[in-house]
């Protein structure tokens, strides 16, 4: 979609630190990241929140769940784990209206979210 700052992330237009990609999911670098690894995963596909998510495109989201635990095995944070976070819409703090799933991990997380 013009004007969404992933679509052009994944079009290559801007500049990312590509973690993993494939037909349906592209992963990046944060560029302010919240713990020492901190990963943004994307659909290829333009979806603009979780609000979004339905039967016709939830493989996007399953494809990105199948991913992650790849994702951790090969930065090696499997183990000690990590953290999953969708923000949705303005109270859920999403700034950037391109569904993306924050794949953090590194440090201990606190519990509940501020
Ligand atoms: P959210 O606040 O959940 O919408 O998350 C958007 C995330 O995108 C934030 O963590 C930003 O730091 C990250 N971000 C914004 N622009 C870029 C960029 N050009 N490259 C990598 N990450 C970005
Ligand atoms: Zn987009």
């Amino acid at each position: 979609m013009k004007d969404c700052l992933f679509c052009k992330i994944i079009n290559g237009e801007i500049p990312s630190t590509k973690v993993y990609e494939d037909e349906f999911v592209y992963a990046f670098n944060d560029i302010e990241p919240q713990a020492p690894h901190h990963i943004v995963i994307v659909p290829k596909k333009h979806i603009s929140s979780a609000n979004e998510i339905n039967s016709d495109n939830s493989i996007y989201v399953s494809k990105i769940f199948e991913i992650i635990p790849k994702i951790a095995q090969k930065l090696g944070f499997d183990k000690n784990g990590y953290r999953v976070v969708n923000n949705c819409g303005k109270d859920g703090g999403q700034t950037v209206s391109h569904l993306h799933f924050h794949l953090m991990a590194g440090r201990q997380f606190g519990w509940p979210a501020g």
